[in-house]
């Protein structure tokens, strides 16, 4: 019960963060006219109007946040609110976004990093599939393994070699140095695993937290899969 009211709150906080980003603050959370203005003509509150004021303060104070109506950065830390999934370059953004204190950094509570090779244009992608007889709308899966890139449909695979692929990498791949997500709290990754089967690099104290939680909860198997760079590695599905 207590977690299912936490994420209620996390759910509340995260609109209201939405809402100081597009400018919504204490003057927009109001009550219709009438109740404001217009005395209740009967009942125990005869007379009375909503003090709108003094609803606000008291409802911000239980809820934690700030005269405005928006989460502190306490309330955001307490409330955990967020995990991120990202490529490489995705989570060294977000590690600069907290280095710099960006609003919603105090919420993010873990980071996830996916290997990444490089990243292709969909326009591009589409065109070079369609050439070699394939549609991108019937493609199911892509991935690359053992020197090839592959799209599956489910009836039919393509590969092709890796070498032929990165003419058409993205520009900014060509300069990334970073595959395995060396910022991140876990990294995950398929390639080299075997089927169904995901590479994955603890790198922090609450990557090693959640993902004993996990294990312990029967959510993943794993098994040792190989030494990387001499610290040693689990495999995960
Ligand atoms: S290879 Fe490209 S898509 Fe992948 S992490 Fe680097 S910059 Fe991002």
């Amino acid at each position: 019960m207590e977690e299912f009211l936490k994420t209620g709150e996390r759910i509340f906080a995260l609109e209201r963060m939405f809402n100081k980003r597009e400018g919504f603050g204490r003057k927009d959370d109001t009550l219709p006219e009438r109740l404001l203005k217009e005395p209740m003509p009967e009942g125990p509150a005869k007379g009375m109007v909503h003090p709108l004021e003094e609803m606000l303060k008291v409802y911000y104070e239980k809820r934690g946040y700030d005269e405005e109506g928006h989460p502190t950065e306490e309330n955001l830390k307490e409330l955990e609110l967020i995990c991120i999934v990202g490529l490489p370059c995705h989570v060294r953004a977000v590690r600069h976004l907290q280095h710099i204190k960006f609003e919603l950094a105090p919420a993010i509570k873990f980071v996830i990093g996916l290997f990444c090779m490089a990243n292709f244009e969909y326009e591009q992608m589409s065109r070079w599939i369609k050439e070699r007889g394939m549609e991108m709308k019937d493609v199911e899966k892509m991935s690359t393994s053992k020197g090839f890139f592959n799209a599956n449909t489910g009836d039919t695979k393509l590969s092709i070699p890796l070498k032929e692929t990165e003419a058409r990498h993205s520009k900014h791949c060509q300069a990334c140095d970073d595959y395995s997500t060396e910022l991140a709290d876990i990294s995950i990754g398929s390639d080299g695993s075997k089927e169904r089967w995901s590479s994955v690099i603890i790198r922090t104290e609450s990557g090693e937290e959640v993902f004993s939680e996990l294990k312990s909860k029967g959510y993943i198997r794993t098994k040792w899969h190989y030494n990387f760079l001499a610290s040693q590695n689990q495999v995960v599905s």
